[in-house]
């Protein structure tokens, strides 16, 4: 993405998802661009791979769960403590809040 984004375009997604809404978008930018794998995902919990923007190659295991608890082995996830979720959480987070949110299985 060239420039940054609109401060009233990120100030929206603070107001339907809660934290820093720069997160959400590079998450979504990181859907968009394809880089998320999901391996197991159901209305409980969901395992996703997500590749790395900076590193060629690199891919980073996600976790989480609908009692909570979501895990990234990247770098910015593990120095934060899990207090600001990382990009690559906010893009799995969002296909399991749109999907498990509304109830519904995708695994058959
Ligand atoms: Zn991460």
């Amino acid at each position: 993405m060239q420039g940054r984004p609109p401060r009233a375009f990120i100030r929206a997604f603070e107001k339907v998802l809660p934290g820093d809404g720069r997160r959400w978008l590079r998450g979504l930018l990181l859907l968009e661009a394809g880089a998320v794998a999901l391996r197991e995902f159901d209305t409980a919990h969901v395992v996703a791979e997500v590749m790395s923007e900076s590193e060629p190659g690199l891919i980073y295991d996600v976790t989480g769960s609908r009692a909570g608890g979501w895990e990234c082995n990247c770098m910015d996830h593990q120095t934060r403590g899990g207090r600001e979720q990382c990009k690559h959480i906010r893009a799995v987070k969002m296909v399991y809040l749109a999907v498990a949110g509304k109830g519904v299985k995708t695994d058959g």
